[in-house]
């Protein structure tokens, strides 16, 4: 589950939703806000933190939170410049991530092998 903001896209049905402000009373975030037509509506979308919290308590099944398109194509895109990134045939610098793992024991007592 991401916790960053707005990477999610929020819905609510309004003909499903019957204006319990469970929604807004769980949001962490403020997305939502109770209107005169009795209704829950979204108001801040680029503040969802994607908890799930509103999906999991609407007792009327009207809240929707899926993944932004955008989000996965950034994934991908992440992706791509890792695989480049780990292609010695680039002559890039692999980063950081590629010296985390586990250490060279011989080094590290010392010993180098021969
Ligand atoms: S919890 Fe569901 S039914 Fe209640 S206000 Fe929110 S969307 Fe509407
Ligand atoms: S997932 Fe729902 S409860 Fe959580 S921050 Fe987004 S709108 Fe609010």
């Amino acid at each position: 589950m991401s916790k960053k903001k707005g990477l999610a896209k929020v819905t609510i049905y309004p003909d499903w939703c019957k204006g319990c402000g469970i929604c807004a009373a769980f949001c962490p975030a403020g997305v939502f806000e109770l209107r005169a037509d009795g209704k829950s509506h979204v108001v801040r979308e680029e503040e969802c933190v994607n908890c799930g919290f509103c999906e999991l308590h609407c007792p009327d099944f009207a809240v929707s939170v899926t993944p932004k398109e955008i989000s996965r194509r950034k994934t991908d895109a992440c992706v791509d410049l890792r695989v480049e990134a780990a292609d010695p045939s680039a002559g890039t610098d692999p980063g950081p991530e590629e010296n985390v793992g586990t250490p060279n024991r011989e080094e590290d007592h010392g010993h180098k092998k021969a």
